[in-house]
């Protein structure tokens, strides 16, 4: 058994990080790992996830409780007794595939969401669901995302927060322009698994902006994008069900009275 760490430099991860390492008794490698820890927050899993997409991740959360995040640092020595018992249940977290056709042809898979935009330009696309035409998009771009991402910049735009256990995926627009002569959909499209979006370019101008979670590619001669499912997840473990109610409320609902009267008692 090989096991990793990926970890925010702030003071408290690198303290964690070196109780995991002083008590666990497996090999610390980074060549295929078969557990890697995550220690920081949602960005760092994120980070973690791309590096080894095959491994069991254990998000530890060094801050606030985040969506990639199933124990606290006062969890870890229990936790790494779980570990060597093998005490703990894994869950699998849905991935999107995205396929690029512009001068090089790339696919990647995201975990919280894909966009496509053109800050300078106005970007054009035409979105199609399972190849039926959709409408013509023009505005900065839009976004892609699945349920566990959608707290993140999808939140941002207006989009909807989706229970974890959807099989669904999330459209939302970034600055789409509406008028007497453009129109879009302007609110949030949510389908099911089963579907595709495609988003073809439009315009002339072809050079646009791919991101996928927390990377970013410049596209040449953008032509078209595929986004589907994943046939491949991301396998997280927990050892205690958090409610998903009390992440959001935790981290986005500090300030309302009723979390006041809760942290009071
Ligand atoms: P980052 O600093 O690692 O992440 C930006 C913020 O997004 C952090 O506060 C992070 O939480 C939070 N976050 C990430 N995934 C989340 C999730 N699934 N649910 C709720 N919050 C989440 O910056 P980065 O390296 O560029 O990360 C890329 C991610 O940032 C993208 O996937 C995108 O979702 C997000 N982003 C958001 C905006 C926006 O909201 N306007 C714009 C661009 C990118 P932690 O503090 O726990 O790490």
């Amino acid at each position: 058994m090989k096991y990793y760490i990926i970890s925010k430099n702030d003071f408290i991860s690198k303290r964690v990080k070196q109780q995991i390492i002083k008590k666990l008794p497996y090999e610390y490698s980074s060549d295929h790992p078969d557990i890697v820890f995550s220690l920081g927050g949602d960005g760092t899993f994120l980070k973690a996830i791309h590096r080894f997409p095959e491994a069991l991740f254990f998000g530890i959360h060094t801050g606030h409780l985040g969506f990639y995040s199933n124990y606290g640092i006062e969890d870890v020595s229990s936790l790494l007794d779980d570990i060597i018992a093998k005490k703990y249940f894994e869950n699998k977290l849905p991935l999107l595939t995205c396929k690029v056709y512009a001068k090089e042809e790339m696919q990647f898979n995201a975990l919280n969401e894909v966009t496509l935009i053109c800050p300078p330009r106005t970007l054009i696309l035409d979105v199609e669901i399972n190849n039926v035409f959709l409408e013509e998009f023009r505005g900065t771009g839009v976004c892609i995302s699945t349920p566990t991402g959608s707290t993140a910049y999808n939140k941002s735009l207006g989009g909807a927060i989706l229970d974890h256990s959807l099989d669904a995926f999330q459209l939302t627009e970034i600055a789409g322009i509406n008028s007497t002569y453009y129109e879009t959909l302007s609110s949030p499209l949510i389908i099911s698994k089963n579907n595709k979006i495609s988003l073809s370019a439009g315009s002339i101008y072809k050079n646009v902006f791919l991101t996928v979670d927390n990377m970013s590619v410049n596209l040449v001669d953008f032509k078209k994008m595929d986004v589907t499912f994943a046939n491949k997840y991301v396998r997280i473990a927990s050892n205690k069900n958090i409610l998903f109610i009390d992440r959001i409320k935790r981290s986005f609902l500090q300030n309302s009275k009723k979390n006041k009267f809760e942290r009071k008692k």
